[in-house]
């Protein structure tokens, strides 16, 4: 019998509890319901509040999930007992006997693993989203299964391991135990019902050699997977110096999966984010990260003066371009986009601008002379920098790529250095446009600017400062325009000339700073129960002419009578002393005799001496 025999039959390894033990058995009934296990779910508050946050993070699209019921639907029997199991043992593992284990550090790595799985596996479609997730979490469940198992010698293991460091952890564990936590792990994982798709992945990944599999198959996918949720999540707890060379390398190895340097910098960031936010509801520490950017700023000294490029990368030969695309990233954090054919390449051209393209010139659908030439036909093509690759360095492929336009050519064995060389051109030439359009944009803001100031002197060359209402020579264009808009629509137009009674007085008393705030309050008034339609403006001290279009005497005098009303009423402060004034107000309006505007003014400025001869506070109409 092997050690892990011995163990799984003595019961100290880990294992689920309560709801979770009884989901993991319910759901291994046949013709068990989903109903059921929701019932059972629901019995316990915490996994049930976890499961419905996992459904609601796993479908952003979707209407959010509100009850177990439902969260149950969506993931699915053997999503939810997965994660019952993920969340129990997460539960009851916290902390424990092995000193050297640090039970904290281990969840909130396997959980940064688990949700950058989740995360992945919406990008990479091989499996449900929430499956990726579970297997991200336990992962690593042998190391806490050793540590559970074996506490003092599992001790030993980790100190060893930890001075030496010289072999793998592995290695280490076998020394002492006869086995090791991926071993253990894969037996647990099987033993829980994690599909065999899953479990040998996940017991190779560890393994810094390629994986055993034919390329670009769905195991190479998740194996990728693996490494890159491991990575991640040694980059979320590595030390602050640490992470720039931690994040330069998980970006590299993320071209392997087609992720391209943009869309990192997104995911790290949201997937961090999530790392927190579920940190924060299971009481698991976490570490808050700078940003991607900054991260990766300080990335590359030497290259600080060059400018990152958008680079396309077209090449059918998956190898081949992954090796360029990490040459890309990684010499220059260049932006790469990779195709794997012509077609798509055309198409992603000219969805992403990309300063460069470099691409294969036997790539299938479009080929690459094909693709150089259709993209020279447009605007946009035509200031891309194009480099035609080839597997060899013959001559005549050199000539072949400048008759179809390319600006170079390269062999596809290119070195870094030869990349660099290659790019120089390009380089160059997006610092001039950067250059050119930082002039241009610089321009446009002083012509901006400019206008702004235009238009600020205009308007107060016909705003009257203290009441801010159109002055005199502002009013004579407005009556103008009424003018003739009336004289043209055969509509009747009517003005007011308004004057404030006694206002000498008003200085006189209070001192002229204090007549000032009369006059304004009073324009104020003037303007708040005039028509909106109406103009009203200040034409002297304390005159106002006020134009009313469309209006005929009767309504004129209807709305002067409102004015003046509204004004005898205003209680206008002066220091601690209230003071109302009035006004007394002339109408007239544009009728057939009227000749012109001045005719039109006077005549209700005779109106408004006879309001004032009749004894003030009063509208009077012209007679004319
Ligand atoms: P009434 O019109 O009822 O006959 O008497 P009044 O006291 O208003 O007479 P008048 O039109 O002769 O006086 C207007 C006064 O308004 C004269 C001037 O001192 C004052 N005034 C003119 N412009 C301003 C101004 O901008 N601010 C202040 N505080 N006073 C002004
Ligand atoms: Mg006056
Ligand atoms: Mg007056």
């Amino acid at each position: 019998m092997t050690q892990v025999e011995q163990l799984e039959i003595s019961t100290q390894l880990p294992s689920p509890k309560g709801v979770a033990l009884a989901v993991l058995e319910l759901s291994q009934r046949e013709n068990v319901t989903l109903g059921e296990i929701a019932r059972v779910v629901q019995t316990d508050p915490a996994l049930s509040g976890r499961l419905i946050k996992l459904a609601n993070t796993a479908t952003r699209i979707a209407r959010p999930v509100v009850s177990v019921q439902e969260a149950v639907v969506r993931q699915g029997m053997t999503t939810v007992r997965q994660l019952a199991l993920g969340f129990s043992l997460l539960d009851q593992y916290r902390s424990g006997a092995c000193v050297a284990f640090d039970y904290q550090f281990y969840w909130s790595h396997s959980l940064l693993m688990g949700l950058t799985m989740q995360a992945l596996g919406e990008r990479v479609r091989v499996a449900a989203a929430d499956e990726m997730f579970i297997c991200g979490l336990l992962a690593q469940v042998g190391q806490l299964a050793l540590a559970t198992a074996y506490p003092d010698e599992y001790n030993t293991v980790l100190t060893d391991y930890r001075a030496e460091g010289i072999q793998t952890l592995g290695a280490h564990e076998r020394i002492h135990l006869e086995t090791d936590h991926t071993e253990l792990g894969n037996v647990l994982m099987s033993d829980w019902g994690i599909p065999k798709a899953f479990t040998n992945p996940i017991a190779q990944y560890e393994d810094e050699i390629p994986p055993s599999y034919p390329h670009d198959s769905r195991s190479t996918s998740f194996t990728l997977m693996l490494r890159l949720s491991h990575r991640l999540a040694d980059l979320g707890l590595a030390e602050a110096d640490q992470r720039p060379r931690l994040a330069k390398e998980w970006i590299s190895l993320a071209t392997e999966l087609d992720i391209p340097l943009e869309a990192s910098g997104i995911f790290i960031d949201e997937v961090i984010a999530s790392w927190r936010d579920w940190g924060a509801l299971l009481h698991i520490p976490t570490a808050s990260l700078p940003p991607f950017t900054e991260l990766t700023q300080r990335k590359n000294p030497s290259s600080n003066q060059e400018s990152s490029l958008r680079i396309l990368v077209a090449d059918a030969n998956a190898l081949t371009r992954h090796r360029i695309m990490s040459l890309l990233v990684e010499e220059g954090g260049h932006f790469v986009y990779p195709a794997d054919n012509g077609n798509t390449a055309l198409a992603l051209a000219m969805e992403v601008l990309p300063h460069v393209i470099i691409a294969h010139i036997n790539l299938p659908r479009l080929n690459g002379s094909d693709l150089c030439q259709a993209l020279r036909a447009t605007d946009e093509g035509q200031r891309m920098h194009i480099v035609l690759m080839a597997d060899d360095n013959e001559e005549s492929h050199r000539t072949d790529a400048y008759e179809v336009g390319a600006d170079s050519y390269a062999p596809s064995t290119i070195s870094a250095i030869g990349l660099r060389a290659r790019l120089h051109p390009a380089q160059r030439l997006v610092q001039l446009q950067n250059a050119w359009s930082k002039d241009r944009a610089q321009l446009r803001q002083t012509a901006a600017e400019l206008a702004v100031a235009n238009r600020r002197l205009a308007n107060a060359a016909l705003t009257d400062l203290l009441t801010g209402l159109p002055n005199r020579r502002s009013a004579i264009d407005l009556l103008a325009q009424a003018w003739s808009a009336a004289t043209r629509s055969g509509l009747p137009l009517s003005v007011m000339v308004i004057d404030i009674d006694h206002f000498k007085q008003v200085n006189d008393t209070f001192g002229h700073a204090s007549g000032d705030i009369v006059l304004r309050e009073a324009a104020h008034s003037l303007r708040a129960s005039a028509r909106r339609e109406d103009s009203v403006c200040r034409i002297g001290g304390e005159e106002f002419l006020v134009i009313c279009p469309g209006t005929d005497l009767k309504a004129a005098m209807l709305s002067a009578e409102r004015l003046r009303a509204c004004l005898e009423t205003k209680q206008i402060l002066i220091g601690h002393t209230e003071k109302t004034v009035t006004a007394s107000i002339g109408v007239a309006v544009h009728e057939v005799g009227t000749t012109d505007i001045d005719a039109l003014v006077s005549a209700a400025d005779k109106a408004l001496y006879q309001a004032k001869k009749d004894g003030r506070n009063q509208v009077c109409a012209s007679n004319a």
